[in-house]
């Protein structure tokens, strides 16, 4: 068995290693070769955390095992670590036998950036020039910096609720070589591609701050009741998700399905548009939204190309198990 520890990651990990592994998992979700399993998430009753698993197995890639993890509000400041723990759990799927375990923090935010940036590359317009950002926050920086690889953009515009936060991400626009702007909410009308990710519960996207032509990937709705963009804009859109179930009852398409705005059946899997099931943007004028959740196969999936690439560098510590 291998150990990978948090502190081994950032040297080994790319960004195309992990937007490989999650468009490679995505499509072998929408061809059925994998599936996630029931999450188990826990309110534990101490330190106020939250601990879950997310797990699941992919025939296709050969990934089977589950991240284990959550949120401990309390960990920065009693104890000067990050409030997001997680860890992957690897697992032969020919024996059964722990295969890897791998630290899951930074993995966790470099899928969840590549999660929107393969929505981009499959739904955006080939000409989309201009990035808006909604979210400044940790992931925020992840999401922009991923996204800037997917195209020839000329300039990023951004909106935060708490607009001390903008120059995170302005940041990794300039170290880009790209321009950045803030601008109002309304102001997004001047964006090809906008990506959310934010924490709220109320949207800040309304339906007509969105030009016809836009992709948006809206990436911080991942529990019932959060929402970033207004539910009439997914009827105004063509509806992409990494996993209709959790898209309809915890991503941002809950509230447009519980309004009555859209049905089960106009929620798309975005691995069907990678492997070629379904059309995508089928028009210059077509607005299409990607609503990214999160699955547990995502995490799976990088942690399994994090394991090849240290593998391929002799850099992992190996126990006999
Ligand atoms: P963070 O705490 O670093 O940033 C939070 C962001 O939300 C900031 O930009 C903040 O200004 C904004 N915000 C807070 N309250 C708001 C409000 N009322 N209205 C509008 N914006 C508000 O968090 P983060 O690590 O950047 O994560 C952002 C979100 O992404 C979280 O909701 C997290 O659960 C979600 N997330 C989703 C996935 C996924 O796979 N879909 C993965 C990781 C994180």
């Amino acid at each position: 068995m291998l150990i990978l520890p948090p502190r081994e990651i950032a040297d080994l990990m790319t960004r195309a290693a992990a937007f490989d592994a999650v468009e490679k998992v995505f499509a072998a979700m929408a061809s059925g070769a994998a599936y996630n399993f029931p999450v188990v998430r826990e309110a534990i009753g101490h330190e106020d955390a939250l601990y879950g698993f997310k797990g699941g197995f992919d025939r296709a890639g050969l990934t089977l095992g589950l991240k284990a993890g959550g949120y401990w509000p309390n960990n920065l400041e009693k104890r000067g670590l990050i409030n997001h723990q997680s860890t992957v759990f690897l697992f032969d799927p020919d024996t059964g036998k722990p295969s890897a375990m791998v630290g899951g923090n930074l993995l966790t935010a470099l899928r969840t950036a590549a999660a929107s940036s393969v929505s981009i590359k499959h739904l955006a317009r080939k000409d989309a020039k201009v990035i808006g950002m909604i979210g400044a926050g940790h992931q925020a920086t992840f999401q922009l910096r991923a996204a800037l690889e997917q195209g020839n953009f000329e300039k990023v515009i951004g909106w935060n609720y708490h607009p001390e936060m903008l120059p995170n991400i302005e940041k990794v626009a300039t170290e880009a070589g790209v321009p950045f702007q803030a601008v109002t909410l309304p102001g997004m009308v001047e964006a090809d591609v906008i990506i959310s990710i934010t924490s709220a519960f109320a949207p800040s996207l309304m339906a007509d701050h969105v030009a016809p032509g836009t992709h948006i990937a809206c990436m911080g709705t991942d529990t019932k009741g959060k929402q970033e963009v207004e539910a009439a804009l997914l009827a105004r859109a063509t509806v992409y998700t990494d996993e209709i179930a959790q898209s309809i009852s915890i991503g941002e398409a809950q509230h447009a399905i519980a309004e009555g705005l859209i049905t089960e059946a106009e929620v798309f899997q975005i691995g069907a548009v990678i492997n070629g099931d379904n059309p995508g943007r089928t028009s210059d004028e077509q607005i299409t939204l990607f609503d990214g959740t999160g699955v547990g196969l995502q995490d799976l999936a990088v942690a399994a190309a994090v394991v090849d690439l240290a593998q391929a560098r002799g850099v992992a510590i190996e126990v006999d198990f």
